[in-house]
């Protein structure tokens, strides 16, 4: 299994336009959440982000699915570009499939009558999509096995975040087990039962201020604690951490520990496990 990063940053991603704070002005450089995890012959796409562009074109080939967790804008703007890549490009003929939570498509269903007359907006740009078959959407019940190829298995658990939905995923590909823990406030009963069941090799979690906030809707490191897992990769950073990616690397170590590594992830990383 291999786990690629194309964006580590959070919502505003880093360098935060005009901000002069420590972090943004450290030339560090976090594109809005972008991963990509490939085995079992196929490849995951996670995020759909404003950054989608820039993104698919480092990765240069196109990945078998794509999964959105939940419709904040850093998560669901790229709909846009990918539509632009699908629609504009004459010669393509690829068709990749849309992993969609449930409450996806009922967000899509109940803002489309209304974003229908608004031609080149996020919403239309996924109605058009998926009118034109260019892509095809595999809705994702919850807490229900996936079973995509020979040895792939997904599954996925919701969260509560900003009060509403945001979905993980769990990518069983072989004996390994990946999941993604995209933005929570608290980690869901689904979660710690399915790790009961099967310990993850790697996890990539949403953590922007590395430890939790009062009055957050995001975890911190401290609730990764009892996750069972080998490696957590922390990731979707704001500049709000207050620290630069070196510092964050430091900090992250001083929690590892026998049989759990954590690790803040940058973009460009790639593992293999
Ligand atoms: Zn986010
Ligand atoms: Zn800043």
């Amino acid at each position: 299994m291999r786990v690629k990063i194309f964006g580590s940053g959070g919502s505003e991603g880093v360098p935060v336009p005009f901000c002069s704070c420590h972090v943004c002005s450290s030339g560090e450089k976090r594109r809005r959440a972008g991963y990509v995890v490939e085995g079992g012959g196929l490849s995951f796409w996670l995020e759909l982000s404003p950054d989608f562009r820039s993104q698919i074109l480092e990765y240069s080939s196109f990945p078998d699915y794509f999964f959105i967790s939940h419709a904040h804008y850093d998560h669901i703007a790229g709909i846009s570009e990918l539509r632009q890549s699908l629609l504009i490009t004459p010669n393509s003929d690829i068709l990749p499939k849309l992993l969609l939570p449930k409450h996806l498509v009922r967000f899509f269903r109940n803002i489309s009558s209304f974003h229908s007359f608004l031609g080149e907006g996020f919403a239309y740009d996924f109605i058009h999509l998926k009118n034109s078959k260019r892509v095809e959407v595999i809705p994702l019940k919850e807490n229900f096995a996936l079973s995509l190829a020979k040895n792939v298995v997904v599954q996925s658990v919701n969260n509560i975040h900003c009060d509403a939905l945001s979905t993980s995923l769990f990518i069983d590909i072989g004996n390994k087990r990946f999941l993604y823990l995209a933005d929570a406030e608290k980690i869901d009963d689904g979660i710690y039962n399915l790790l009961e069941e099967k310990r993850a090799d790697v996890v990539i979690a949403h953590t922007p201020f590395f430890s939790r906030k009062k009055g957050e809707h995001h975890l911190g490191i401290e609730d990764l604690r009892k996750l069972k897992a080998r490696t957590i990769l922390l990731s979707h950073i704001s500049h709000k951490v207050g620290r630069t990616h070196g510092d964050l690397e430091a900090l992250a170590s001083s929690y590892s520990k026998r049989g759990k590594r954590f690790e803040v992830v940058y973009d460009g990383d790639e593992f293999l496990f």
